[in-house]
């Protein structure tokens, strides 16, 4: 692989694969780099089906670099409900503005401006650059790191410093002197869609006379993984809190973990309480007031990085006290129709679907 040669007839499988194979993606239409960046960013962390509503979204609500920097940051979480990861969604906000004032709201082209932009890593920043402007820069994803360390049979961990160095190097070395944007998708998308992480379909592998993990029949030990960190289990308790038909909710601080979403009050369990006790004594601390439980209306689980999250949600009204929120700048009581124009975390969302379902 690492002759020139090699290297080239590698790359003439692959692209003519590619060529024939290529799944259709709405920001494959084009190379305009704000399409680009914007499916990128949507991209780091998320599977590209999941990905194409989402982007098909925000380009008729944000068709322009230049829409979204001007677009209300609670607008732009809206759009983005349900992606996880929210800090994307902020800084391509971010990055839309700074590249408005400082670049005359062209995307910058060059590897030293682009990562100066927010949420820009060395992914990102390849991708635009080698797909948008055609720069002959790798990029280097799960995917692509999966197919590589089989194609090589790297032996060391997978996610380690050394294995990305490696990679990095590896994937330098391959490229194509024109094309680069082209032959990194193709390499994304043999991962995506032919190398896979169990059981990879190494019969329909254009690559499979070059790989070194199918020659010695270890393609599902490749690449080596680390020990998995156990996931940790959560309950959490969460209140609707009734008030002449309006409900309450209340934003949440902007620098913490899904800041500027909104949210229903509530919160985790103390050692030895009960869903009921853990919400009394939540709502007393968070919004100053005594609460009576109605009733006991869903239990939702939910998982969140490696969080296993049991909710409790309950219906309940104030019995004494006025709200002042300790944990929250702004609060607001809404109908319940009005709370689907307002940004929430994936698992409020499903206590609002289920509340809709419930009235309809
Ligand atoms: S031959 Fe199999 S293991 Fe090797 S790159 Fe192709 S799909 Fe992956």
């Amino acid at each position: 692989m690492k002759t020139s040669n090699s290297s080239r007839i590698l790359q003439k499988k692959l692209l003519e694969w590619y060529d024939e194979e290529k799944r259709e993606m709405p920001w494959r239409n084009d190379r305009n780099p704000y399409r680009i960046l914007v499916s990128e960013f949507m991209l780091q962390q998320t599977q590209v089906k999941t990905v194409i509503p989402y982007f098909e979204r925000w380009m008729k609500s944000f068709p322009t670099l230049q829409k979204l920097a001007r677009a209300r940051e609670s607008t732009i979480l809206k759009h983005w409900e349900g992606l996880g990861y929210y800090s994307r969604a902020r800084n391509l906000k971010k990055t839309a503005q700074i590249i408005l004032q400082d670049y005359s709201g062209k995307v910058p082209d060059s590897m030293e401006e682009i990562l100066k932009l927010p949420g820009v890593g060395r992914y990102t920043a390849g991708a635009v650059l080698s797909i948008a402007f055609g720069h002959k820069v790798p990029v280097l994803d799960g995917n692509v790191k999966r197919v590589l360390s089989r194609l090589l049979l790297l032996k060391e961990n997978a996610g380690t410093r050394k294995s990305e160095n490696i990679l990095w190097e590896a994937m330098e070395n391959i490229l194509p002197e024109t094309g680069a944007g082209n032959f990194n998708q193709a390499f994304m998308e043999l991962g995506a869609t032919v190398c896979l992480p169990k059981n990879p379909l190494c019969l329909l592998c254009p690559l499979k006379q070059n790989c070194k993990a199918q020659k010695a029949g270890k393609q599902n030990l490749y690449p080596p993984q680390k020990q998995k960190t156990p996931s940790i289990k959560i309950e959490v308790s969460a209140a609707v809190i009734l008030r002449r038909n309006n409900i309450y909710i209340q934003k949440r601080k902007v620098g913490g973990l899904m800041g500027g979403l909104w949210e229903f009050p509530g919160g985790k369990f103390e050692s030895g309480e009960s869903p009921e006790q853990c919400l009394h004594r939540e709502i007393n601390e968070e919004l100053g007031v005594s609460l009576h439980i109605d009733e006991k209306l869903m239990v939702i689980k939910h998982s969140y990085t490696r969080f296993r999250v049991t909710l409790h949600v309950f219906l309940c009204r104030i019995r004494s006290g006025r709200v002042s929120p300790t944990q929250s700048d702004e609060w607001s009581w809404v109908k319940a129709k009005e709370l689907d124009t307002y940004p929430f975390p994936a698992a409020n969302v499903k206590i609002i679907k289920s509340l809709m379902n419930n009235e309809s």
